[in-house]
């Protein structure tokens, strides 16, 4: 048996179904519960909030989850990946206020920047030689030049009409990030195996759509 953790409701939970289902595995889904399982194949599907899937995996709570790069690379769990998916792709990008000079990343020298992922910006801004204060909020991060929260901001783009929206313009591309498969790290022989039916679904499934 393997327990899936996927997100319980949000930009990943459809894709993630989805997948699942044109992997041939059924399942009852309903939007209440907490886990289903599946009618015709070895898997339970735990539904969880997206931030909490990298440390479940991590601790073998869940043997697989789904999560966006972005959020397992933030919570240092790189080394869980097994499958990249190729949907939710995104990017953690820096925006300043449209009006607002800037040349180069070396512009946010000194500046305060509010982001969800001080992790992941505080290594970008390091690797490029800036010091800068960061206020870590955990969401409408794109408000914060507006209310003087900050000066600058690190979120998660797509299209970009969010920033835009706020009067941001983006400046630089911190990470660029798809949904991924993981899988804890001391699964038993037969759940090696299990995944192992699993990925090659998965791969069948992209390709299949190429
Ligand atoms: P939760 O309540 O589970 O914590 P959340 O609000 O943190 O949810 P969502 O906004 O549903 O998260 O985003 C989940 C993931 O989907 C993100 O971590 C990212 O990988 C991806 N994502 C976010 N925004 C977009 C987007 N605009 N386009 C595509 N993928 C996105
Ligand atoms: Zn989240």
């Amino acid at each position: 048996m393997l327990r899936l953790a996927i997100q319980k409701s949000g930009r990943l939970s459809e894709d993630s179904l989805q997948l699942i289902r044109e992997c041939g595995i059924s399942f009852l889904s309903s939007s209440y519960k907490l886990k289903t399982e599946a009618t015709n194949f070895p898997l339970e599907i735990l539904f969880l909030r997206d931030d909490d899937i990298p440390g479940y995996v991590q601790d073998g709570v869940a043997d697989l989850g789904i999560v966006g790069q972005n959020v397992l690379e933030e919570a240092d769990g790189a080394h869980l990946q097994v499958e990249a998916l190729g949907f939710s792709k995104c990017r953690l990008s820096l925006a300043v206020p449209r009006g607002d000079a800037y040349d180069s990343v070396i512009s946010l020298q000194g500046k305060s920047i509010a982001t969800s992922y001080p992790h992941l910006l505080g290594r970008y801004l390091a690797a490029h030689g800036v010091q800068a204060q960061l206020h870590t909020i955990s969401g409408s991060v794109e408000i914060a030049p507006s209310i003087g929260l900050a000066e600058a901001i690190c979120d998660i783009v797509s299209s970009g009409s969010t920033l835009l929206g706020n009067g941001l313009r983006e400046v630089e591309t911190v990470f660029r990030s798809e949904a991924v498969l993981i899988a804890q790290p001391n699964l038993s022989a037969e759940q090696k195996d299990l995944l192992d039916q699993l990925q090659f679904r998965m791969q069948a499934v992209r390709r299949a759509k190429r």
